[in-house]
């Protein structure tokens, strides 16, 4: 009897689509495969094989078996509940799971080997190169051991003493070493580590939150942690998820360092062919550590036994575009599929994490000093209001004194700004205009190094011109407020011999561009360092010992639900840069609302106050995490029918208990690309599955071809 294998193709439709199996050719679940789909020949994975009952129509055969390793049962059931969590289409997520799969092989290399022929003539040169010739090697590697010119291997290749064959190349991913011992770690550090190693050591899936301040030696233990789960099984393997890029490097070699072995890498950054390798090796159980970012939960770990997640109150986790989700609660949810531990590690944890902690579901860990005699930095507040800076500049009487002693000590400074680019906004003092992206709600953001003012929700950018575009007044356009760039040109009027640096990801484009100022931060070849979040997170830099934050009020603007408990984190880990080892460091926070509940927890760094004043907040409305949100966010390129369509769409929202929906309301970005946005906004309690109740609200309305409809479960972003 003939069998129908369902194949999920990595496209956004609505389901799995059935094949029949040709004669033979013996599927399993998980295989990849060929499959007619139209006119083409599309990439997909069975997801399930069952006996044709016969009777029906005929289906068209699965063209062929991809000679690429299957996908194991758990990233299968991770897709299907992604998708299912997300409200979007099981494609979506697949797409990112096979995005190693699908990238291009790395091309073969040429390699030459002794073919056991001796040389007419045996020169010391032709000696050396028989001798360093033990393993096939590419001819300049060979030639470079031997110490020889090319032309000697290549003389070699012609007599046939040597012969050359092509191979695949393949990353060795060695084996950590788990025999080598980690940090001698202190007492609290300790007991944290046995912690998590007993609850390895039980099995199954469970949750750490490992808090503690910046500094306490969080990667220490939950390295310790890695170690253990490693060395439980020979098969096991562990993946530590970053927020960001710019943060892999620190923790790749503090990984390596510890196992002797570099950890595989992933991110949007690594070249395809390398992404392809380190796809198969995990695949082949071959690599068996894994740092990277949000889309390696999608890795096909065969034995996955451990997922930290750094930083895990980052709100880079949140994805926002293409396949909508939170890598660390489905760093929870893929633990939980593979009976896996997870620790999740902070300094500063999300409310969510630390809710599951207070009820119990997630076990508590606490560091609460750092590490050795390093103490934690003084944070003191900057009252604008009474010290403002001089005009049409940015740092405070206070704060320009404490980085002039602290350049006079040969000590760091740190400028904090979390905003890209010379100024915010560019305005005509003629006619008052101000410079808007032309097809998007939001003002263009000036950029002196590169002279263009861009749109940076859409990239959009154009010279900066002359004369206003608007009245046609000519040199009257002034630019308002400050970006990174304008605090980097005060900083260098005030310290005019210093060495000063701009880190922002319009100055460090690239991992290894990132790599390269956070050494030369480390090492002290920087005395002032002007930058937003990118490095402003996780960093050790041992001279550093001041942090001024430019404007601490920034984040609180705007207001939406997480704006308060964001800021605090940010603020608490960039202040948390100051100061380590032996030397005690101050944070100094320029603010215009100095009582505000944020800046008064940040002073007193009373985090626990801050915690349980925002708790409280949230449960009186409703909000995460006592309550679920979604939002719906529709756009279309013409706003009556967008209208009608929302209003169609409010009409016949399901009616269920514990749910409200509010809106249709136009987005506060109503415009981006050419395109209106309108918002609805879904609050649940907690005892409601949203998923399910916005695939039913999903499945009664069909958007026309124009529309878009994107759900966000568990919005981070309401604009
Ligand atoms: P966190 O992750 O909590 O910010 P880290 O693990 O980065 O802390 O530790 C901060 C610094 O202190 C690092 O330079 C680390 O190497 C050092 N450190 C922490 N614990 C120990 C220890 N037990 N022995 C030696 N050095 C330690």
């Amino acid at each position: 009897m003939t069998r129908i294998a369902s194949v999920l193709i990595p496209m956004p439709l609505p389901e799995a689509f059935d094949y029949a199996e040709p004669e033979g050719m013996d599927l399993v679940v998980g295989e990849q495969v060929a499959v007619p789909l139209g006119p083409n020949l599309m990439r997909g994975v069975v997801v399930a094989l069952r006996d044709a009952m016969g009777g029906n129509r005929p289906l068209k055969p699965v063209a062929e078996r991809l000679d690429d390793p299957a996908l194991p049962a758990g990233v299968l059931e991770f897709v299907q509940w992604a998708a299912r969590y997300a409200v979007d289409t099981p494609g979506a997520p697949l797409a990112i799971a096979l995005r190693g799969a699908r990238a291009p092989k790395a091309r073969p290399v040429r390699v030459v080997e002794p073919t056991g022929a001796q040389p007419a003539r045996l020169t010391p040169a032709r000696a050396r190169v028989l001798e360093a010739a033990t393993e096939a090697l590419p001819p300049a590697e060979l030639a470079r051991r031997a110490d020889v010119s090319a032309g000697v291997v290549k003389a070699l290749l012609d007599e046939g003493v040597l012969a050359g064959r092509l191979i695949e190349p393949e990353a060795a991913f060695d084996p950590p070493d788990l025999t080598r011992s980690g940090a001698t770690l202190n007492p609290s550090q300790a007991a944290a580590a046995a912690a998590l190693k007993g609850m390895l050591a039980e099995g199954g899936f469970n949750v750490a939150l490992l808090d503690g301040v910046t500094g306490s030696g969080k990667t220490e233990v939950y390295l310790e942690a890695v170690a253990a789960a490693l060395a439980a099984d020979p098969n096991a393997q562990a993946l530590i998820l970053l927020p960001e890029i710019a943060l892999t490097q620190a923790v790749i070699q503090r990984v390596a360092d510890r196992f002797g072995a570099a950890p595989g890498e992933w991110h949007s950054d690594i070249a395809p062919p390398a992404r392809r390798r380190l796809w198969e090796a995990v695949a082949a159980g071959r690599c068996r550590i894994v740092v990277g970012a949000r889309s390696a939960l999608f890795l096909p770990f065969t034995k996955l036994a451990l997922i930290v997640v750094d930083e895990e109150h980052d709100t880079s986790f949140k994805q926002e575009e293409g396949f909508i989700y939170q890598a660390r609660d489905l760093a929870v949810a893929r633990a939980k599929i593979e009976g896996a531990g997870v620790v999740l590690a902070s300094a500063t944890p999300s409310l969510e994490s630390l809710r599951n902690a207070e009820t119990g579901r997630y076990r508590w860990l606490r560091l609460s000093a750092r590490h050795g005699a390093a103490r934690l930095p003084d944070i003191e507040l900057i009252d604008l209001r009474e010290t403002p800076p001089e005009h049409g500049r940015w740092l405070s009487p206070p704060l320009v004194q404490a980085m002039a002693e602290t350049w006079a000590r040969g000590e760091q400074t740190l400028l904090f700004l979390n905003r890209r680019g010379y100024a915010p906004l560019v305005l005509c003092k003629a006619c008052g205009e101000r410079m808007t992206a032309p097809d998007t709600d939001s003002w263009l953001v000036e950029h002196r190094y590169s002279g263009r003012l861009v749109c940076h929700l859409t990239g959009f950018s154009m010279p900066k011109p002359a004369a206003c575009p608007h009245c046609g007044a000519a040199d009257s356009l002034v630019s308002i407020g400050p970006g990174v760039e304008r605090v980097e040109e005060e900083a260098r009027s005030l310290f005019p011999e210093a060495r000063i640096s701009v880190f922002s990801s319009d100055t460090v484009f690239d991992a290894r561009e990132g790599r390269r100022l956070v050494q030369a931060m480390a090492e002290g070849q920087i005395d002032i360092l002007v930058a937003t979040q990118a490095a402003a997170k996780g960093h050790n830099f041992p001279g550093l010992t001041l942090v001024g934050v430019v404007d601490a009020d920034l984040g609180l603007r705007g207001g939406d639900l997480r704006a308060a408990e964001r800021t605090y984190q940010l603020l608490a880990q960039a202040s948390g840069r100051a100061g380590r080892k032996d030397r005690p460091g101050r944070a100094l926070l320029q603010t215009y609302a100095p009582e505000h509940a944020v800046m008064q927890a940040l002073k007193a760094q009373d985090r626990d106050a801050f915690v349980a004043a925002e708790m409280a907040e949230r449960e009186l409305a409703g909000l995460p995490p006592f309550g679920r949100l979604a939002a719906v966010v529709v756009s279309g390129p013409d706003a009556a029918r967008l209208e009608a369509f929302v209003r169609g769409m409010a009409e016949v929202a399901p009616n269920t208990p514990g749910v409200e929906v509010y809106g249709p309301a136009d987005a506060p970005l109503g415009l981006i690309r050419g395109r209106r946005r309108k918002r609805f906004l879904v609050r649940a309690d907690r005892s409601v599955d949203l998923s399910a109740y916005m695939a039913a609200w999903r499945a009664r309305v069909k958007p026309p071809g124009a529309i878009r409809l994107a759900i966000d479960i568990d919005p981070y972003s309401f604009l």
